[in-house]
């Protein structure tokens, strides 16, 4: 319904109705998205009710409140703000200022550092800005391999951190499934990096930053810490943070720190201003004052009691799991986990990770197949399923119910092709899904 069609029916109707009732006409008519655009409409419903009646086990995801979905989705989408607060090369900027300088202040209060950049458009362009900030084409970069759980910005062949630069890699063990940090060592002081990784993408166990760092300092290297899956439990005390021993940390915002989708760069004061350069004009344009807005509100949400009370039920949560599952004979690389997230190899199963994953997303989970460590399979068809806690948590679920998760998953291995059986457990997911209601989707 067009504006004047709108407006010629409240004309009609307003002298005849009381207030309640043009409340409920008004409710009844379509959302303006919904008028103009009635198939993405549809599609942002159906997505919205999948998200809201399955099981997301998948490690990097969750739910952002009402109140970061509601500062995403603002008018800041229109406003143009190349620069830093209170140096723009734009007017109007007197509320967008504000803003960014509370989603700043913020991110240092929550994570003790300080500066901090909040403008990066997500992980993988807040870790090339760290590049840009310090490196030259060509510098030797150090990181972990990304079969052993590595991130492909941490120099992997097949994206521009491997290609601009050369990189050698750290692996973890083929036993323990953990880094070790005396190899880590040897193979930083034999290569003299340029700059050295801490962190990934796919690591069930404790980030040693401190380690890293005597590493960084013994070979000269600059440390950079990667706590993208991690920085939610970092700001909730749940994992040892980086902040004064790396020299640069970058995140994402909407892993485990539940805000937008979106980027973040912590450093010193010393390298505050090569850090912001390299952001912008270096790398990026206008900053996406929408997602500083959503990021500004679910700092605010992290610095409550309750997101440590979160930060801390994701790790009980990802340890009942893997508990559970190590009971039902599921092989867990390093044997378990310390963190939110539970590498899964399923070679004993005799499932590959893809066949398992699509069943159980049949059956209501969803999760994500992924490598493992000295995998003998291909990326695209590995022998793992990777899964985690952040999401479930969200939803204000615990133990009893990773359990019962754990159950579904060792019913459906043991039976990946019988529908029926998926169908079943679907139905109860959905319930279950129906006592935890999820912030910002559920109903
Ligand atoms: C997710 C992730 C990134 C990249 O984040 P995007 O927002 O997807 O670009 C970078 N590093 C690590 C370790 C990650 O897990």
């Amino acid at each position: 319904m067009c504006w004047d069609e709108y407006r010629w029916l409240t004309n009609q109707i307003l002298p005849w109705v009381d207030s309640a009732a043009l409340f409920v006409i008004l409710g009844a008519m379509p959302s303006s998205l919904e008028a103009t655009d009635p198939t993405i409409s549809r599609l942002i419903a159906q997505e919205t009710e999948r998200q809201a009646s399955k099981l997301r086990l998948i490690p990097s995801e969750n739910f952002a409140s009402s109140a970061v979905l509601a500062a995403t989705g603002s008018a800041l989408t229109n406003k143009y703000s190349e620069g830093y607060y209170g140096r723009r090369y734009y007017e109007g900027q007197e509320f967008i200022d504000q803003i960014e300088e509370l989603a700043i202040e913020r991110a240092k209060a929550v994570f003790g550092s300080a500066h901090a950049n909040v403008q990066p458009y997500s992980g993988s362009p807040a870790n090339l800005a760290a590049y840009l900030a310090f490196c030259k084409p060509g510098d030797k970069v150090m990181g972990l391999h990304l079969p052993s759980g590595g991130h492909l910005t941490h120099g992997w062949k097949v994206s521009i951190s491997g290609k601009f630069f050369e990189a050698v890699h750290y692996k973890v063990g083929k036993e323990s499934g953990r880094v070790d940090l005396d190899e880590v060592r040897e193979t930083a002081l034999r290569e003299r990096p340029k700059v050295l990784w801490a962190g990934g993408t796919a690591v069930p166990r404790t980030v040693d930053f401190a380690g890293f760092a005597e590493i960084a300092k013994e070979c000269g290297a600059l440390l950079f810490a990667d706590i993208a899956h991690i920085s939610g439990l970092v700001a909730g005390g749940a994992h040892p943070s980086p902040v004064g021993l790396a020299d640069v940390v970058t995140t994402t915002t909407h892993k485990t720190l539940r805000g937008p989708r979106g980027g973040m760069i912590m450093a010193s004061e010393e390298h505050a201003k090569a850090i912001d350069r390299a952001v912008f004009p270096g790398l990026q344009g206008g900053p996406h004052n929408h997602t500083t807005a959503a990021l500004a509100v679910a700092l605010h949400e992290a610095q409550q009691e309750s997101f440590k009370t979160y930060a801390h039920q994701i790790v009980r949560n990802a340890k009942a799991l893997a508990t559970r599952l190590l009971e039902h004979g599921f092989e867990l690389v390093s044997g378990g986990t310390d963190n939110h997230l539970i590498l899964i190899d399923l070679t004993n199963k005799g499932l590959p990770g893809k066949v398992l994953a699509k069943a159980l997303d049949s059956a209501g989970i969803v999760t994500n197949y992924n490598s493992v460590p000295y995998d003998p399979r291909k990326p695209f068809d590995p022998s793992g399923l990777r899964i985690g806690t952040p999401a479930v948590t969200t939803q204000g679920m615990c133990e009893p119910e990773m359990v019962k998760i754990a159950d579904w998953m060792q019913q459906v291995a043991d039976a990946p092709s019988d529908d029926g059986l998926h169908e079943r457990i679907a139905g109860d997911v959905r319930d279950l899904c129906k006592a935890f209601p999820a912030p910002g989707v559920s109903g």
